[in-house]
């Protein structure tokens, strides 16, 4: 052992080396850089040697300090690597939450990219020539979308819930059914966010069942909002009784200085029922019913951007603008570039609203993932004999704490392969692969949902299957 630390190069001799000086070149790293990595990189060698635990070449070889010059490169290479990076999802949920929810359409795409890398009218009125507001790009679309006389957006649906309560409700009674008490993505919980605005919450009925007189005897003269808060990710199935949107409306709209608030979680502005997807309400009805203001999400089933769309009456949503928090929570430019583009998709018809990858996915028919997966397998057992693939009927779900009761029907892939466990070449694809892949595991075989890869990463997928062991 004294003598592999005996022999270790010293750092000035490894800076001569030739593939050093190639690596200055090609890394744009200044030399007092790379040599700060060379020599961590030769601590941490001379560590492992005292914990007897080297397994590379010996100090002192040639191959030795071709090691070091190996560490050194991939060390150099993870450095300037993204950490934040692309995935295929082959899991077949359409909103991951872990995967980032909504993918963009091409619209909004270009209208990101254009928007980063200019200078825009963000907050400029080009006609008067004078200072303007950044609601203005999106509220008109949104009240064409909605029907709503007025609309804000800021950074999430929870910064949405927290503006409403904290402008309208501050030191007042906030009435919620306890049904309706939910927590979303373990980090979000109704009652929480309710505290901390400062609106005092009255929670009426139980936990499955909740009547209209059990609002009606909450009310008192401290009561500023009636909310309806949508249980996106849980279904209470049996003997169950929440009050109709449409009931809550009417009991509010009869007491002055009442508001009623709903918290519609997704936001539906398609209109999934007509294809027999879901009972989820879209947005625009919510508003003709007589909602005073409603929240959603911009990257649920929108299929945006993140951000928390208000909805609702002009002098409330007047009201919210006006409100410091506004300014705490308000979204950047890109968020706006990136709602414009996908709402434009949405008032341009159905067309274009099926450029929305997540409408898109949502409504991919059971017919067509039959037909992609059969190709898939075709192809993938004409270049390697090293899997077994069938194709059998399971569901996808739509995810994102979204329609938790909606399995939508789907044609999979399991694969078997001859020397993997499912579980290794599940980790092989998500690691080995560039950019990863992240599949399922059902009963020891790695299952493939094309409903959630673009035609683009099918050919990509295969490949690295394909190649996830080249011996
Ligand atoms: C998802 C959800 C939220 C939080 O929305 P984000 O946009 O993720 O911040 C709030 N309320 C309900 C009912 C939701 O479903």
């Amino acid at each position: 052992m004294k003598e592999w630390l005996r022999s270790l190069p010293a750092v000035h001799e490894l800076q001569n080396h030739v593939k050093f000086h190639n690596l200055l070149d090609e890394s744009q790293l200044s030399l007092s850089q790379l040599t700060k990595q060379l020599k961590a990189i030769l601590e941490e060698i001379r560590e492992t040697i005292l914990h007897d635990q080297w397994s590379g070449a010996v100090p002192g070889t040639n191959h030795f300090i071709e090691n070091v010059f190996t560490i050194l490169e991939n060390k150099v290479k993870q450095q300037f690597a993204y950490t934040l990076e692309k995935v295929v999802n082959a899991t077949g949920t359409i909103l991951h939450t872990n995967l980032g929810r909504a993918r963009l359409s091409e619209n909004a795409i270009q209208h990101v990219v254009d928007t980063a890398r200019n200078y825009s009218n963000l907050e400029y009125k080009l006609n008067e020539g004078q200072r303007g507001s950044r609601h203005s790009h999106v509220e008109s679309l949104l009240k064409e979308i909605t029907g709503a006389e007025a609309a804000m957006v800021v950074n999430n649906n929870a910064a949405a819930v927290y503006l409403v309560l904290r402008a309208l409700a501050k030191n007042k009674e906030v009435i919620v059914s306890r049904g309706q008490l939910v927590e979303i993505g373990g980090s979000f919980r109704i009652s929480s966010i309710m505290e901390e605005s400062g609106a005092k919450l009255v929670e009426v009925g139980t936990t499955n069942k909740t009547h209209l007189y059990d609002y009606e005897n909450a009310f008192s003269p401290e009561t500023g909002i009636v909310m309806k808060v949508h249980t996106s990710n849980f279904k209470v199935i049996g003997f169950t009784k929440s009050v109709e949107t449409r009931e809550l409306i009417r009991l509010t709209s009869g007491v002055e200085d009442v508001i009623f608030y709903e918290d519609l979680g997704s936001g539906a502005l398609y209109d999934f029922r007509k294809r027999g997807i879901g009972d989820e309400p879209i947005v625009k009805e919510v508003i003709e019913w007589g909602a005073d203001v409603v929240t959603f999400s911009g990257d649920k089933l929108l299929g945006g951007p993140q951000a928390g769309i208000i909805a609702g009456k002009k002098n409330i949503i007047d009201q919210l603008k006006k409100h410091q928090l506004a300014r705490v929570v308000r979204v950047d430019k890109m968020t706006l570039a990136a709602l414009e583009g996908t709402l434009i998709d949405y008032a341009r018809g159905e067309e274009a609203m099926r450029t929305i990858p997540t409408i898109r996915d949502l409504l991919a028919s059971l017919d067509e993932l039959d037909e992609r997966s059969k190709a898939f397998v075709t192809n993938l057992l004409q270049r390697t004999s090293r899997y077994q693939a069938t194709i059998f009927e399971d569901s996808s779900q739509v995810g994102g704490g979204t329609m938790p009761d909606v399995l939508l029907p789907s044609m999979v892939i399991a694969l078997k392969h001859d020397s993997f466990t499912a579980e290794q070449l599940a980790r092989k694809l998500r690691t080995e692969s560039q950019p990863a892949i992240v599949a399922r595991i059902q009963k020891d075989e790695v299952v493939l949902d094309l409903r959630t890869v673009s035609s683009e990463d099918e050919s990509f997928l295969l490949d690295a299957i394909v190649t996830v062991d080249p011996s």
